[in-house]
Formats: structure tokens, C-alpha cells, sequence
């Protein structure tokens, strides 16, 4: 058997949207700013999935800048809240403890410029709390961007309160919602949400391209200077392919939100009651308020890599929490902002299921993982010391 249950990583390209990008390729390849009707064409099509993508958002047209992805819209959307907020004095601004490294990485730089950042805390339940919010508002905040949902554990953020609280307060608020969008309903209006953040690969759609919703009024900052293109905010000749791919993807994703919602869910929990089953595991974040898709456990006494490994010899694509794969062998930001402590952290599994996930192929994972989680054990010294009582339990 092969799965595929790494879906927060990227997503298989829909039908729906190869189809769309093809003639856009193999015909209509005009560039969107020539003036004779063949550039015309592709000119076309770009703002036609531009108001596709605002629709399915609750957002204007004007509204919507396409981007290579989720990590620049994030890093357009922090930088440019930060200008504004230096511009009237004000360099303090709110994040939280679990955002993905496209946030925190770019709160860092801003750190190093003089600006000040609070990173809320978020519970075991992997969920921040709107009175911490409240009470770290200052009369200098210019920013606060709290993550729509994880990528690791897809525990889903108050978005709407949160939203509120600084529609209230006149704070811009941004949402790294990049898991979101195409996964559960989003919209900016009813949310209160200023700017968000969004990638086409985690929802059907092709790599290297994603957008970027600032409501109307809000001065963005360039990243990229040249040409006047997304109406001088981002220059460089649109990836006209990539975006109408883009906004097939998107509709319909948000068409079949419903559905999905409901099938994945029922997996998940399946998926979750199965894994609970082995010894000494814990799931991680809330069971309720998560992603449809998303399963993430830590097993104690196991490394994540190996269990990985192992995974993949029985066809099983997953991932681990473990930032490892980007050279580091420290734990997950994210699990050790849930309150696990280092060694139980290492042990961590994520399984993100897709649309089209099956019982068999949920039956067959939780299967796996119970055989290759004992056999690891087997021979793990930390796992005999748990035994043998020389060290504590934790899960
Ligand atoms: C994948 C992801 C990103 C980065 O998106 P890219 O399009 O790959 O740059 C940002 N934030 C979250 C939460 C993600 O899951």
C-alpha cells in the first residue's frame, strides 16, 4: 500500500486545476501587460481568478495580491503592518508561541530593527487565549498576527474574537491561515480579518504561488520592486498559469468544503481513537477545535525519525514534529509551546489525511504505526529505563 498522509506539507494538484493551468501554457502564454489582445487574454484570466479567489474569502477583488506563496504573503503582510506602525510610533507587536517560521522568522528581523514582540503563550490544548490577548494590548501595538490554524498539531485559533478585539482597538490584524483556506470555511469580513495569508499547494493547487488579502486602505509595502504589475505592489510578470490553477483549485476546494469536512473528520477521529490505543501516546492539541485532516501524537520513548523511516518502508508518507529536516535536532517549537518536554517531543508523529483518504488506508496506518511503535520500543534504552522504573512516565 502506498498513503499519502502528509497533506499540511503539500497537497497532490486537482483535476480541476491542471486542466485550468494547461492552455495557459500551451496557449495562452502572452504576457498579462502587453497591450494586443493575446496579452490581453492572459490579462483576463488573471483577474478572473482574482475575483475567484476574493469570493471564495469573503473579499473584493482589489483586495487579493498574488504572491509565490504563503511564506511572502506572510512576510508582505508583517513588514508592511510594521512600516505603518513606525510611521505613527508604534513598534510593538502580538504573535504567539506556535506560528509557522515564515512569522516568526520575519518577527525576528523586526526585532532586531527595534521592534517589540510579545509571543502569547497557547495552552496544552495548542490555543491562545483571547484574555491574554487582551491584556497584552498596548497603546503602541501595530500588529497582532495569530496563525488561522497549525500546521503541526491543527489546533484552530479564536480567529473571530480575536479579529474583534482589534477591529475594536483599530490594531491591524493579520492570520497566517495558509492551513485553513480550502480546508475549513474562512471568511475576512465576518472575521474581522485585515490581512491573510494563503499558498494554492496545501489546497490542490500548484507550488510557488499563493496570495495575500489586505483590506481596502492598507498601504502595503513592496518586497519586490519593478514593474507596476498587482497594481505596483508586486512587481515582476504574474505567474499567470500558477494563479489560474490557483483559483480552480480554490473553488473547488470551497465547493466541497462540507463534504470534505465531514469525511476527514470522521478519519481523523477514527484515526486518533486507533493511535490512542498504544501505550504511553498522547494526542497532541485539542481533539475538537483542529483541522479535519490533522492527527499529530507523541509516543514516549521513541524518535520521531526512526518511526518515520519505518513508516516509509510500509508506504506510509508522514511526518515528524522534529525540526531535524532543516538540520536542527532540537524538538518542535510547536510541541514544546504545548508544554512536552524534550525527550516525549522527539517521539512525535503527524498524519494529515487527504480529501480522498479511505477507512482501509486508516485502518492500515493505525496497523503500522501500533507494530513499528513496539518495535522501536523494543530496543530503546530510554524505553527500558520507563520499564524498569528508573525514570517517570510522562504520557
Ligand atoms: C506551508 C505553510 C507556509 C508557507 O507556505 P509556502 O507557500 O510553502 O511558502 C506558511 N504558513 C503555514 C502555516 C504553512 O503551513
Amino acid at each position: 500500500m502506498k498513503i499519502y498522509a502528509d497533506n499540511a506539507a503539500t497537497t497532490r494538484m486537482s483535476r480541476a486545476a491542471i486542466d485550468a493551468m494547461m492552455p495557459y501554457i500551451e496557449e495562452y502564454y502572452g504576457n498579462p501587460s502587453s497591450l494586443y489582445s493575446f496579452g490581453q487574454q492572459a490579462k483576463e484570466a488573471l483577474e478572473s481568478a482574482r475575483e475567484t479567489v476574493a469570493k471564495c474569502i469573503g473579499a473584493q477583488p482589489r483586495e487579493i495580491l498574488f504572491t509565490s506563496g504563503g511564506s511572502e504573503a506572510d512576510n508582505q503582510a508583517i513588514l508592511s503592518a510594521a512600516a505603518l506602525g513606525k510611521k505613527a510610533g508604534k513598534t510593538h507587536i502580538i504573535s504567539d508561541a506556535i506560528e509557522h517560521h515564515a512569522v516568526l522568522h520575519t518577527l525576528k528581523k523586526l526585532e532586531k530593527e527595534g521592534f517589540e514582540v510579545t509571543y502569547l503563550p497557547v495552552g496544552t490544548d495548542g490555543i491562545v487565549k483571547v484574555e491574554d490577548l487582551e491584556a497584552a494590548i498596548r497603546e503602541d501595538t501595530c500588529l497582532v498576527t495569530v496563525m488561522y490554524a497549525n500546521n503541526e498539531i491543527g489546533t484552530i485559533q479564536p480567529i473571530k474574537e480575536i479579529g474583534k478585539i482589534c477591529r475594536e482597538k483599530k490594531i491591524l490584524f493579520h492570520t497566517d491561515a495558509v492551513q485553513a483556506v480550502g480546508h475549513i470555511p474562512v471568511n475576512v469580513e465576518s472575521e474581522y480579518i485585515d490581512m491573510l495569508s494563503s499558498s494554492a499547494h496545501k489546497f490542490h493547487g500548484p507550488k510557488g504561488v499563493g496570495f495575500l488579502y489586505a483590506r481596502k486602505g492598507i498601504r502595503l509595502t513592496n518586497l519586490i520592486e519593478g514593474g507596476a504589475q498587482e497594481r505596483g505592489r508586486r512587481a515582476g510578470t504574474e505567474n499567470v498559469p500558477g494563479i489560474v490553477a490557483m483559483a480552480a483549485a480554490l473553488k473547488e476546494s470551497v465547493e466541497k468544503i462540507g463534504e470534505n469536512v465531514k469525511h476527514a473528520a470522521a478519519l481523523r477521529d477514527k484515526l486518533i481513537a486507533g493511535l490512542a490505543g498504544i501505550p504511553h501516546s498522547a494526542l497532541n492539541g485539542d481533539a475538537v477545535k483542529r483541522l479535519p485532516s490533522n492527527v499529530s501524537f507523541c509516543f514516549e520513548g521513541i524518535e520521531g525519525e526512526s518511526l518515520l523511516l519505518l513508516l516509509d518502508d510500509k508506504g506510509i508518507c508522514a511526518s515528524s514534529g522534529s525540526a531535524c529536516t532543516s538540520g536542527s535536532l532540537d524538538p518542535s517549537h510547536v510541541l514544546l509551546a504545548i508544554g512536552r518536554v524534550h525527550d516525549v517531543a522527539h517521539g512525535s508523529l503527524r498524519l494529515t489525511l487527504g480529501d480522498d483518504a479511505t477507512e482501509e488506508e486508516v485502518d492500515y496506518i493505525i496497523q503500522s504505526v501500533r507494530e513499528v511503535v513496539e518495535y522501536l520500543r523494543g530496543f530503546s534504552p530510554v524505553w527500558r529505563d520507563l520499564c524498569a522504573g528508573k525514570t517517570e512516565f510522562i504520557l
